[in-house]
């Protein structure tokens, strides 16, 4: 579904890449202010985890004055989006249907994301095939 070079985020580090999001440009400090507490995570834990993410591509580290400051490389709509697509990605097909309908029942949701899923599915509804065809490898799935 997505062709991409795709670059994992593990849980620890979504945790610094929201914070980073959040504040667009940030400062390890300002980091481990915000994440100490929630996680129980020591400073040098999170600076690993910052040096990690620096690693990986998925911050931009520049000097200033005596500190550095980060600022996220991707943004957080483009990494959820891959992160749901990964998961799609690893079943059929023909299950990605019941799947989504599993999510939006667990879901709590406003007028307004209500509103914008209608808006979805009216376009799907004029997309719609008679049966999605199975994508699998045989043995992978009963299609
Ligand atoms: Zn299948």
């Amino acid at each position: 579904m997505t062709t991409k070079v795709k670059t994992t985020i593990t849980e620890a580090e979504w945790e610094v890449m929201r914070v980073a999001w959040t504040a667009e440009t940030v400062t390890s400090k300002e980091i481990v202010a915000v994440l100490k507490d929630k996680m129980n995570w020591k400073p040098a834990t999170i600076k690993t985890l910052i040096g990690r993410l620096v690693e990986k591509g998925l911050l931009a580290t520049e000097p200033v004055g005596n500190k550095f400051i980060y600022t996220p490389t991707v943004s957080e709509e483009d990494s959820v989006k891959n992160v749901t697509l990964d998961v799609f990605s690893q079943m059929c097909n023909k299950k990605v249907g019941t799947t989504l309908a599993n999510l939006l029942a667990e879901a709590t949701l406003s007028h307004e994301d209500v509103r914008l899923l209608e808006e979805v599915l009216a376009q799907k509804k004029k997309e719609a095939v008679d049966e999605v065809a199975c994508n699998c490898a045989p043995g992978q799935c009963n299609c």
